[in-house]
């Protein structure tokens, strides 16, 4: 029986990534991904050289047993996703479970993910916290929303390029008073974070180019700087 490695990659910057990440890579029979094209440059960069097996949302199910039967004949495979650590608002969870449920041995090789390196540089408490990921789009998010507002413990929560800034007014009209962070393009070249009040970063983000990837940290209801 081989085993299942879950390799956390690199969020933007391909430096970041631990040796062992890089050691499983390079010892596996079978790297796992969700875009070739995406994994290719990180492996390339390392000159690691490995067939790949796609599993995306489009063909999980039927590509999960056919996984789970090359791990049972003895091949040992990683699993990766196309940034950070898989299953954090990525594919993994669904693969790992089918892993557990089949008697298969799931070892986890830590590294970057957009939450915990916003946390650590956000100012703002890390004792308790709860990440949202990605709110839903529509239906439903008005509620979340309301119900963030009276959460005691920090927010963490991840939003695309296309909705960052109706998000910051959404945020200036729910949480108006609190301590935010929002970080942008974390580990790449255009990085950059904005911290305080919805109002006060919206003034000065409304003047800018802000495209990229984002997380966005609010401070608990009564947290005073
Ligand atoms: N598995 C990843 C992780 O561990 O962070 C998250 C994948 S999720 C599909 C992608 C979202 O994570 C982006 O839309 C953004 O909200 C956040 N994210 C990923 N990389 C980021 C970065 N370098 N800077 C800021 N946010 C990032």
């Amino acid at each position: 029986m081989g085993k299942l490695y879950v390799v956390a990659t690199p969020i933007g910057n391909l430096s970041d990534i631990t040796f062992r990440a890089i050691e499983t890579l390079k010892s596996v029979d079978l790297i796992i991904c969700e875009d070739t094209r995406v994994t290719k440059i990180l492996l390339d960069h390392y000159s690691i050289s490995k067939p790949l097996f796609v599993i995306n949302a489009q063909n999980e199910t039927r590509k999960i047993p056919e996984l789970i039967n090359k791990i049972r004949s003895g091949l040992n495979c990683a699993f990766v996703s196309d940034a950070g650590t898989p299953s954090i608002s990525d594919p993994g969870t669904r693969v790992v479970n089918a892993a557990i449920k089949d008697g298969i041995e799931v070892i986890g090789i830590p590294g970057p993910s957009a939450v915990t390196l916003a946390l650590s540089i956000s100012g703002l408490p890390t004792d308790a916290f709860v990440f949202e990921g990605f709110l839903p789009q529509k239906k439903g998010r008005q509620t979340k929303l309301k119900e963030l507002a009276v959460e005691e413990r920090t927010i963490v929560l991840y939003e695309s390029t296309y909705r960052i800034e109706k998000f910051l007014n959404e945020l200036n009209e729910y949480f108006p008073e609190r301590q935010i962070a929002v970080c942008r393009e974390l580990t790449k070249k255009f990085e950059e974070v904005w911290r305080g009040t919805a109002s006060e970063i919206l003034s000065d983000f409304s003047n800018k180019v802000t495209k990229g990837e984002f997380v966005v940290v609010i401070a608990p209801i009564n947290f005073k700087m």
